[in-house]
């Protein structure tokens, strides 16, 4: 009935078509907050949990040139209303152009009409939404009264970790490792601004003093071994998003507590992928973190549980910080349009 209404509408009042907008790189580091990339992450999560939003089969292939993975994930969140996917890839060779190795586009289509809605810089956007999830997980998981936290990484990902982690908790220190030592100062730079103590240490002894762990590198072989964590830690694997890589011993996802994004991915290219191969878990002893949000499961029960959190990326993240840069560019103006 509305419909044939709507269709009757006069042309003047019909809502007016801008076209497709383009959202740079350069305004998506303008209009996205942490804050907002917060919510949007936590708020997927949840809609993931509740089975309105699903992330659909994940292509990453060798194209066979430029040495380059070539890839796209997609997904539909019916809660926010968000479809599209993000295509892209990591080419080693960019560094030597002067640009990020990877590289990535959000592409939003209107979910009544499939038409092409949004083109968004991915880039900025996949930094900004990992450290929101990450956060998401010490926000529900890490001891209220965490105090020091520990980065194992100090790569491209790690100084927006670290900004992001600090908002969730009262932190003292800042402890960290990592593989290429040349690369600290750059994290210990981002610790200085926000007047926090760095101490650059062993992974011992990061794991010795660290109330809350994130790992956020490209390792293929375990760097944090299960005996070193104390009780009460709350660890966040972010690093592991392939078959083959693998940032903390597989025993450690026998730990009290473990927790994923998307259970589909842990367990086939997050850091569940060791345990699960091993038999060490089953897949049931995995909780999707939205469970969590939506109080449908519980996260820590004590002081002394250690937890963990695979956060492997899913598209939906993607789709969801990408949406709301976009309006947030669109109200303020910042965006061009094209018509295809
Ligand atoms: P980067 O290239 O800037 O940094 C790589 C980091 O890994 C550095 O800390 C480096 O010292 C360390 N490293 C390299 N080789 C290592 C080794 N053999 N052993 C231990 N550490 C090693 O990369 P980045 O952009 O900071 O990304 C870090 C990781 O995070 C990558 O594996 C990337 O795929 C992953 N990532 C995950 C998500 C997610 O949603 N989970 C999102 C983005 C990136």
């Amino acid at each position: 009935m509305s419909d044939s209404k709507e269709n009757h509408l006069p042309e003047s009042s019909l809502p007016v078509k801008k076209g497709v907008s383009v959202v740079s790189e350069a305004v998506c580091q303008e209009v996205m907050g942490r804050a907002d990339a917060f919510t949007a992450v936590e708020n997927v999560f949840s809609a993931m949990a509740k089975n309105t939003a699903y992330n659909f089969p994940v292509i990453r292939e060798a194209i066979g040139h430029a040495d380059a993975l070539y890839g796209f994930k997609s997904g539909f969140d019916r809660d926010g209303m968000v479809l599209g996917l993000k295509s892209g890839g990591y080419w080693p060779g960019n560094v030597q152009k002067d640009l990020t190795n990877h590289q990535s586009t959000v592409i939003l289509f209107d979910p009544d009409t499939c038409q092409l809605k949004s083109l968004v810089g991915g880039n900025y956007l996949t930094a900004v939404r990992t450290a929101a999830s990450s956060a998401v997980s010490i926000a529900h998981l890490a001891r209220k009264d965490s105090k020091v936290l520990g980065m194992v990484g100090a790569g491209h990902q790690s100084t927006f970790q670290l900004r992001a982690a600090v908002e969730q908790r009262d932190f003292e220190k800042i402890v960290c490792w990592n593989f290429h030592p040349e690369q600290i100062p750059n994290l210990a730079a981002v610790a200085e601004e926000l007047g926090l103590p760095f101490e650059s240490v062993t992974r011992e002894e990061l794991c010795a003093q660290a109330d809350v762990i994130i790992t956020i590198t490209s390792a293929f072989e375990a760097l944090i071994d299960k005996d070193w964590i104390k009780p009460g830690t709350h660890i966040a694997c972010m690093g592991t998003d392939t078959i083959g890589k693998q940032e903390v011993d597989a025993k450690l996802l026998t730990v009290d507590k473990v927790f994923t994004d998307e259970l589909a991915q842990s367990i086939m290219l997050g850091e569940a992928q060791h345990a699960i191969a091993q038999k060490l878990i089953h897949q049931s002893d995995i909780v999707p973190i939205g469970e969590v949000i939506n109080g449908t499961k519980t996260g820590r029960t004590s002081a002394e549980d250690i937890t963990l959190f695979d956060g492997t990326g899913v598209g939906l993240q993607d789709l969801a910080v990408a949406s709301v840069a976009a309006e947030l560019a669109e109200a303020k103006g910042q965006v061009t349009y094209f018509n295809l």
